[in-house]
């Protein structure tokens, strides 16, 4: 039975959350407070945690950014609840770590829906992880990676990619399925706390596509999330 920790503020949607996980079989940790969440999490280790963004103590996002900083914390996966207007919060929680956001005001089924996705996401990851550390290879689908040689295979022919374009296709391939930010790629693959222009991703994307696609015929290895930013495709 996964674990999952739920903080939000406001009771009525707390309870709303909670009664319709634990319907679902699930256990619910909730609390109301940022501060205590973070703790909780850190005590708990939940499998999963329901976040909403304005809360009293520390703000949701600053809980997302402190768990992202602890090793055993990092890989727990966040669903931030945000207000329909407040657009800025759902891109700065995709940064700071989260997973997935749902929008207020959601339907009871679209979040157990979006619970469900991202534990079965998590299963997958952990042991995609575990294969890949064993091996170093990455293998998705006609795609290779040689994370020790830096090398890059599709069909078995190797691909010449630059380093930053080599990175950027591991960091994807390793985490596919998720979306992230063009910020929070040039965060993780550059290095860049503050960029101020974002257009170098999207022309090592298309770099990268290019030198791929020559060779699988298939455009869609890296998607284009509209608004947000870019995925490895989750199904190859
Ligand atoms: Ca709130």
């Amino acid at each position: 039975m996964a674990k999952i920790l739920v903080v939000e503020d406001e009771k009525n949607i707390l309870e709303l959350v909670r009664f319709n996980l634990e319907r679902e079989g699930y256990q619910v940790i909730p609390t109301t407070d940022g501060t205590c969440a973070l703790e909780m999490a850190r005590d708990q280790l939940p499998d999963l945690i329901v976040l909403d963004v304005m809360l009293p103590g520390m703000n949701g996002l600053e809980v997302c950014r402190e768990l992202q900083l602890d090793a055993s914390t990092r890989f727990i996966p966040i669903i931030i609840l945000s207000a329909r207007a407040e657009e800025l919060d759902r891109v700065l929680g995709l940064e700071m770590g989260a997973d997935d956001y749902i929008v207020k005001p959601f339907s009871p089924r679209e979040l157990v829906a979006r619970v469900k996705a991202q534990l079965r996401r998590s299963a997958q990851v952990e042991q995609w992880g575990e294969e890949t550390r064993a091996h170093k290879v990455l293998e998705v689908g006609q795609l290779v990676i040689d994370e020790e040689k830096y090398a890059v295979f599709i069909n078995g022919v190797k691909k010449d990619l630059t380093t930053k374009e080599f990175e950027l296709l591991s960091y994807l391939a390793r985490r596919r399925g998720k979306v992230f930010t063009r910020e929070h790629l040039l965060a993780e693959v550059w290095g860049y706390d503050n960029p101020v222009d974002t257009r170098t991703i999207d022309v090592h994307i298309r770099h990268v596509r290019q030198k791929l696609e020559q060779e699988s015929g298939d455009s869609q290895l890296i998607e284009t999330v509209r608004g947000v930013g870019y995925r490895f495709k989750e199904d190859t």
